[in-house]
C-alpha cells in the first residue's frame, strides 16, 4: 500500500507528479477545524503532510495517529511543537539554505527603502506632488558606511551582514547565542551584548527564530536603547517584537523608522496603524517570495518527504532524534 500524504500549499505539477509516483495524494484539508468530520477522516489516514505555517497542535496530532513526517515549506517552524512531535516519533523537516540569500535581499531592500524613504517618496511622485526639487524635509539617511547590527547571526543574519560589509562598507555588529569567529574574521564583524548592539547600531536587523526566549525580545526598553536616528528591520517573525511598543516608539520618535516584513498577526488587516505610518515600510511577509526560491523551497520539502517516507535520511531534518 502506498503511504498517504496531503499537500497543503503550492507545489508545481512536476513536484506533485513526483510525490504521486511514490505516495497516494489525499485531497488537501479545506480547513484545520477538527470538529469537521471530513478533516478528521483525512487526518486519520495520513502519513505525511507538506505545507507551510501549519497550525499543528496536540489535538491535531491526536487526530493523525499514522502521521510520520511533516515537511514544512519554510525554514522557521515556530507554529509546530517540536518536542511534542519528537515524543510521538514524528519527524519534522524544514527548508534551510535555499531561501537564505533571497530573504537577506528582502532584509537589505527594507534597510534601503526605509532609510531612503523610497515607498513614501514613490507614493508622493505617483500622487503628482513632485512640482519642484525636494527640500530637506524629504531627505533620507545614508546606508553606506553606517553600523549594521544583526540580532541573530545564523544563515540569514550572516547573509545580510555580507551585503552590508562587502557592498556598503558597513561596520557589522552581531548579537547571537554563540560566537561566530569565522564570520568575524571574514567581515570584521564584532559580537556585542544585545543592549550594547542596540545603542551602537544605525540599523538593527532581526534574524532570530521565534522561540520562547525570543518572543518580544525587542520591547519598549530595547527600543529606548536604540539611537533616535536608528531604523529597525524585522525579517524574522512578528512576535519577536512587542508591536504595541514599536508603534508607540515610532509615533514618539524614539526611533526613526521601521522596515517590517513580518507582524504579530498576519495578514495585517485594516486595524494596524503600521502601514499608514510615513516612517514604516510594511511588506506582506515576502522574505522568500520569489519564483526561484519558492520553487526551490517546495522542491526541498518534496525531497524531504520522499526520502523520509521511504526510510532514507531527508536533506534537512529538524528533530534528528526521531531518526535514531
Ligand atoms: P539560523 O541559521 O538557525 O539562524 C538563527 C540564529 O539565531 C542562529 O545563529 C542562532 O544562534 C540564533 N539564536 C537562536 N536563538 C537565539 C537567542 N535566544 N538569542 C540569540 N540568538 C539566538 O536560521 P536562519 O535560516 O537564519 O533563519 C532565521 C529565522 O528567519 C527563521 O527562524 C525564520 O523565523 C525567519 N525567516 C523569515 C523569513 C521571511 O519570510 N521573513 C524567511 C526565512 C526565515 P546559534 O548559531 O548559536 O544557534
Amino acid at each position: 500500500m502506498k503511504k498517504r500524504i496531503i499537500v497543503q500549499g503550492r507545489l508545481n505539477d512536476d513536484q506533485l507528479a513526483e510525490l504521486s509516483e511514490h505516495f497516494e495524494l489525499l485531497e488537501p484539508l479545506g480547513s484545520f477545524d477538527l470538529s469537521d468530520a471530513g478533516v478528521r477522516e483525512t487526518l486519520s489516514q495520513v502519513h505525511g503532510i507538506v505545507g507551510a505555517s501549519l497550525p499543528v497542535t496536540p489535538e491535531f496530532l491526536g487526530a493523525a495517529p499514522n502521521l510520520e513526517v511533516i515537511a514544512t515549506v519554510s525554514v522557521g517552524y515556530d507554529t509546530v511543537p517540536v518536542d511534542e512531535l519528537t515524543r510521538r516519533g514524528i519527524l519534522l523537516c524544514n527548508t534551510p539554505d535555499v531561501l537564505t540569500e533571497t530573504t537577506a535581499d528582502t532584509g537589505f531592500a527594507l534597510i534601503m527603502a526605509t532609510a531612503r524613504r523610497m515607498v513614501e517618496l514613490a507614493t508622493w511622485v505617483k500622487a503628482g506632488a513632485w512640482e519642484a526639487g525636494v527640500g530637506t524635509e524629504l531627505y533620507g539617511s545614508d546606508v553606506h558606511g553606517k553600523t549594521l547590527g544583526l540580532v541573530g547571526f545564523g544563515r540569514i543574519g550572516q547573509a545580510v551582514a555580507r551585503r552590508g560589509a562587502l557592498g556598503f562598507n558597513m561596520k557589522v555588529l552581531y548579537s547571537n547565542a554563540s560566537p561566530k569567529p569565522e564570520v568575524e574574521r571574514e567581515l570584521g564583524a564584532e559580537r556585542r551584548e544585545l543592549d550594547q548592539l542596540l545603542s551602537e547600531a544605525d540599523f538593527v536587523c532581526l534574524t532570530v527564530p521565534l522561540t520562547e526566549e525570543t518572543e518580544k525580545l525587542i520591547g519598549a526598553n530595547e527600543l529606548e536603547k536604540m539611537k533616535s536616528s536608528a531604523i529597525l528591520v524585522n525579517i524574522a517573525r512578528g512576535k519577536v517584537v512587542d508591536e504595541g511598543a514599536l508603534i508607540d516608539a515610532l509615533e514618539r520618535g524614539v526611533i526613526k523608522g521601521a522596515g517590517l516584513d513580518v507582524f504579530e498577526n498576519e495578514p495585517l488587516g485594516d486595524t494596524s496603524p503600521l502601514p499608514g505610518m510615513a516612517n514604516v515600510v510594511a511588506l506582506p511577509h515576502i522574505g522568500s517570495a520569489t519564483h526561484e526560491t519558492r520553487t526551490a523551497m517546495a522542491q526541498r520539502a518534496v525531497d524531504n518527504m520522499r526520502l523520509a517516507l521511504i526510510g532514507e535520511r531527508p536533506l534537512s531534518p529538524v528533530n534528528d532524534e526521531v531518526l535514531k
